[in-house]
């Protein structure tokens, strides 16, 4: 048992370890989920801003045309005012035919602007839509990244004490031992021990030679010789 006791210690702090990693890396990904919420909302807000310079281009065109329209009515009353004062035939007639030209250009004007402020009421209800849309991305993003901010703290949090609790189990192993696991633990990002597995490498599944594995099982720390990681024995 006691001469087990080693790798016992190493075990721990590799699973004190690899929480660290699983730690380290949730604390990563924060930023990356706390920009994807803001892209998701500027998103919203880009449209909203397309909507809204689409109703401007629409409303500038409806006051051109109502420009248009007085500018005919003007030229109507004009044409009316004169009338009076026609004197022969032709000429009555030849005002009665701009008369009719006028009135028919007012008429298509009228008609126009009543589409174009259809067309302004259609594009408002979508601005009104999108605005209560992106109200509601906005108070969840806040509210997701609150979550996240908060998240972040626990995780800070956490890692400071796993770091600690790593700190105290590495000073209960031997120097040599947990410079050799140091090594193989950055060289393999992560797992340094593994357990023998049906007398092969839990790790790179090569078969073991059966001297390297009973050598193991009475205690001594040996490595695997193809992926370097240290081997343990699982009695259970
Ligand atoms: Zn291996």
């Amino acid at each position: 048992m006691d001469e087990k006791m080693p790798m016992q210690k190493l075990l721990n702090v590799q699973r004190v370890d690899l929480r660290i990693m699983d730690l380290e890396h949730q604390t990563t990904v924060i930023p990356r989920q706390i920009q994807e919420w803001d892209n998701s909302l500027n998103s919203h807000r880009e449209e909203l801003r397309r909507l809204k310079d689409g109703a401007e281009t629409i409303k500038k065109e409806q006051r051109r045309l109502e420009h248009d329209l007085d500018a005919k009515q003007t030229e109507l009353a004009k044409y009316n005012a004169q009338l009076p004062q026609i004197k022969t035939n032709r000429e009555y007639k030849a005002i009665l035919v701009e008369i009719d030209a006028v009135e028919k250009r007012i008429s298509d004007l009228e008609e126009e602007v009543l589409m174009k402020m259809a067309e302004v009421e259609e594009v408002e209800t979508g601005i009104k839509a999108k605005e209560a849309e992106a109200q509601k991305a906005q108070e969840e993003t806040e509210r997701e990244k609150e979550k996240l901010k908060q998240k972040r703290t626990e995780l800070e949090q956490s890692l400071e004490g796993t770091r600690s609790e790593r700190k105290d189990l590495a000073a209960d192993v031997d120097t040599t031992l947990m410079v050799r696991y140091d090594k193989i633990r950055v060289r393999k990002g992560g797992l340094a021990i593994t357990q023998i597995d049906d007398e092969s490498c839990g790790a790179c599944h090569m078969a073991l030679p059966p001297q390297l594995v009973n050598e193991v099982m009475g205690g001594k720390i040996k490595s695997c010789p193809n992926c370097m990681r240290l081997l343990y024995w699982n009695e259970a």
